[in-house]
């Protein structure tokens, strides 16, 4: 079982040695920002690497939006750092689900998705395959509860789209995490990556606060059973740097041993 963390985009690969980890999340520009993805000196240690490589897509990326001015550049911005992942070796690219304006418009919101899908394969296909994660918040999120998940995947299922599914958010959005693996793979057929990550707050809380994980309100037996029963690589997007990262790896590894 391979695991790892989100960590610092200066020395990804510093980082893992740092947490002795099997693969590493890490963002090309900066997530609140709208910028492309710049060439990294590092590419080509990062592709000769044994560390897996994920990319974490800027979280200004709405391409479910009603909204033209935030649509359409989140659509070319996911592109290009799915050519920018790929630069770098990345396994995935994940993005966040979305959210729309109001109730009434996801169904707009899920075919905004298609869109997305339906012009990247246009222009050839992303260059890197790209991972929907579940989200924690909001009320009108297209991955956030799994009816509306369902709905997307029907929108989408026709691409070849993965799935990243976050323990925090699923707790914090409202999603038992006992069967939930089942339950997304009834959805999407599949689990690309987990982000094992503990809540600092409460079921169904619509909060994204990740803890490490024997802090936090989720039980960290229920995050290792999740892994398990994914049989997905997992990485940790959990607070404390290096040392608090290096303990929830060494947890994760026992349990999973
Ligand atoms: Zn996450």
């Amino acid at each position: 079982m391979r695991i790892g963390a989100h960590v610092d985009p200066a020395e990804p690969l510093a980082e893992a040695a740092a947490r002795g980890a099997d693969l590493v999340q890490f963002f090309l520009t900066d997530p609140q920002g709208w910028a492309d993805p710049k060439d990294r000196p590092d590419a080509e240690a990062l592709i000769a690497s044994d560390v897996d490589v994920y990319i974490h897509a800027p979280y200004r990326i709405n391409v479910a939006s009603s909204n033209n001015r935030i649509r359409i550049p989140s659509r070319k911005l996911l592109f290009r750092h799915a050519s920018g992942a790929a630069k770098v070796g990345a396994k995935g690219l994940i993005v966040h689900g979305g959210h729309v304006e109001s109730a009434d418009g996801l169904e707009a919101g899920f075919d905004n998705w298609r869109k997305t899908f339906k012009f990247a394969a246009d222009e050839g296909g992303f260059a890197t395959p790209v991972l929907i994660e579940n989200t924690a918040g909001g009320d009108n999120a297209c991955a956030r509860r799994f009816d509306a998940l369902a709905r997307l995947w029907d929108a989408v299922g026709e691409y070849e789209v993965g799935f990243c599914l976050d323990t925090c958010h699923a707790h914090a959005g409202g999603e038992d995490l006992l069967d939930i693996v089942e339950r997304v793979k009834a959805i999407t057929g599949r689990i690309d990556l987990i982000h094992a990550n503990n809540s600092r707050d409460g079921f169904d809380s619509g909060r994204d606060r990740h803890d490490n994980l024997t802090a936090g309100e989720i039980d960290p037996e229920l995050i290792v059973a999740v892994i398990r029963a994914a049989g997905a690589p997992a990485l940790v997007e959990t607070p404390g740097g290096a040392d608090g990262q290096t303990a929830d790896i060494t947890y994760l590894r026992e349990r999973l041993a």
